[in-house]
């Protein structure tokens, strides 16, 4: 299956050349059994964030933060609203949880984001020493957790993630491809 990326270079579009107009998500949020807290259960929480991004006119990335299982941080998406292009869902996520610990190193937390994470957001992750990082859909072009690169592999880096891909990627994709599509309408 054709990355987004490429998806979205084939057709020409760039996130710059989209449409202004809100538009109501026609996804709706799913709200997962408590039993089985898996790694989908805290992917659909992120992709519930999404979905908020996706109705405040934001490219539809959520994020979650777990410590031993409990989620301390909850954000998506705010480049548009806040005008900085720094406020992706997962650096947002990070200065949450790195409040709610009073430490900036979360090594023992595990960080959910619906989309692979991009340079900056990688980077941002090996900074706060994050334990794990799961994503959901795959990024050819930005992603550097094993997508355009893979940060993970530098071996001087002092600290090492673990990371997971492809969890609720057709959810997660779905919900990126539908906006983009939208907008280019
Ligand atoms: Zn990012």
């Amino acid at each position: 299956m054709a990355s987004l990326s490429q998806g979205l270079r084939n057709n020409r579009i760039s996130v710059e050349s989209l449409s202004k107009s809100p538009i109501l998500c026609p996804f709706e949020k799913v709200f997962p059994s408590q039993l089985n807290r898996d790694d989908a259960f805290y992917m659909r929480l992120a992709y519930n964030a999404a979905i908020d991004a996706y109705n405040q006119n934001e490219v539809p990335v959520g994020a979650v933060i777990t410590h031993h299982g409990e989620v301390i941080a909850t954000s998506h998406n705010q480049v548009e609203l806040t005008g900085d292009a720094t406020a992706h869902a997962e650096i947002l996520a990070i200065t949450q949880a790195t409040r709610k610990c009073q430490d900036w190193r979360l090594n023992e937390c595990t960080l959910f984001v619906t989309k692979e994470p991009c340079p900056m957001c990688s980077g941002a992750s090996v900074m706060a020493r994050l334990g794990r990082v799961v994503y959901s859909v795959a990024d050819k072009k930005m992603g550097f957790l094993g997508g355009a690169l893979d940060i993970s592999k530098v071996q001087s880096l002092n600290h090492q993630l673990e990371i997971t891909g492809g969890v609720l990627e057709e959810d997660c994709k779905e919900l990126l491809a539908h906006f983009f599509s939208i907008k280019r309408t």
